[in-house]
């Protein structure tokens, strides 16, 4: 369940309305690498997990739970940025006051110009923040990763912070208010904290890689096709091992004559590695059955109810259930 509390995570304050600083930071409100996206994926790749690895959706769900936290931080902090916007727009039935409050002509001309290139909050939403991003596209949930794979979703959750990190890092350079970029630093640092959590539980999903149950194969696993003419380089991604399994980088110096004499690669030999075909359908099989064993177990209906939650008092049995009726009667 969710249980709201009517305080921020981070206290955060703004200094004055800027009205054009609001409409950027809608992007980590409703935008693809926003802090909703963020909450959404995590929140929907819980449920795979829940019974087969309760330490991950523990996880999982509480890094969910904190980027909701963070929504509420940035929707505050553009409220607060729209500060007098609203107001103004209430103000609908009198245009000799908006002029007085406007304080002439020059204030006119720039209340004008932000609502031309602020239509959201001008016309919209009547100084709120929408749920775009910073030019108006509406959230979508195609923003949402999850394979329900956890090493592969652990591995997109990597992905995700890093790209939240560096908006929030750009962003930054933006504003001038120190009370703005006081939020933006710590809602950037907890992106890289996020970073760090979901590596760590990645690392103790032994074997993590590749993603998923297959195993590569391992005629093509350590080629490196030299797809262009010009200057080449060398580098840990093309000569000598593999870094995460350890095989020995070949370089095909001529794709086109190698994949003819090969019958388009169908003839491909494996060199430079210790797998086989043989010991590739063993570890699969072995991981696959290790994996089913282990959601199957998990999740296996008891006494043929499937229940989410356990409550403390369904813990008890029936007599002790009723132990406890009789002394309340006796009371
Ligand atoms: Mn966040
Ligand atoms: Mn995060």
């Amino acid at each position: 369940m969710f249980h709201h509390v009517k305080e921020l995570q981070f206290n955060a304050r703004v200094s004055k309305p800027d009205v054009r600083f609001a409409k950027l930071l809608l992007e980590q409100f409703g935008g693809p690498n926003g802090e909703l996206k963020a909450a959404m994926q995590y929140f929907v790749q819980g449920f795979g997990c829940r019974k087969a690895f309760p330490d991950k959706y523990d996880m999982l769900m509480d890094i969910a739970t904190e980027e909701f936290s963070h929504l509420e931080i940035v929707g505050a902090t553009i409220q607060m940025l729209l500060t007098g916007v609203n107001g103004e727009l209430k103000n609908a039935a009198d245009e000799s006051d908006l002029n007085k409050m406007l304080d002439g002509s020059a204030a006119k001309e720039n209340y004008i110009h932000d609502a031309m290139i602020n239509p959201h909050f001008f016309i919209v939403s009547g100084g709120t923040p929408t749920l775009t991003d910073s030019v108006g596209n509406p959230w979508s949930a195609s923003y949402i990763m999850g394979m329900g794979d956890l090493t592969a979703d652990l591995r997109l959750n990597i992905g995700a912070e890093t790209s939240a990190k560096m908006v929030y890092e750009n962003l930054m350079k933006f504003t001038d208010d120190v009370y703005v970029k006081e939020s933006l630093r710590f809602l950037m640092t907890r992106e890289v904290a996020h970073f760090q959590m979901f590596q760590a539980a990645l690392d103790t999903m032994q074997p993590n890689f590749p993603p998923g149950i297959l195993e590569s194969d391992p005629r093509f696993s350590n080629k490196y096709f030299k797809m262009s003419k010009g200057e080449d380089f060398k580098g840990p991604w093309n000569h000598g091992a593999t870094p995460l399994m350890g095989e020995e980088w070949q370089t095909i110096q001529d794709p086109v004559q190698h994949v003819r004499d090969t019958n388009g690669l169908l003839e491909e030999k494996s060199v430079g590695t210790d797998r086989t075909e043989e010991s590739v359908q063993k570890s699969n099989k072995d991981l696959s059955a290790k994996r089913k064993a282990k959601v199957d177990k998990a999740t296996a209906p008891t006494n043929g109810v499937m229940s989410w939650s356990v409550y403390e008092d369904s813990k008890k049995t029936e007599s002790q259930k009723s132990q406890l009726n009789q002394e309340k009667s006796i009371l």
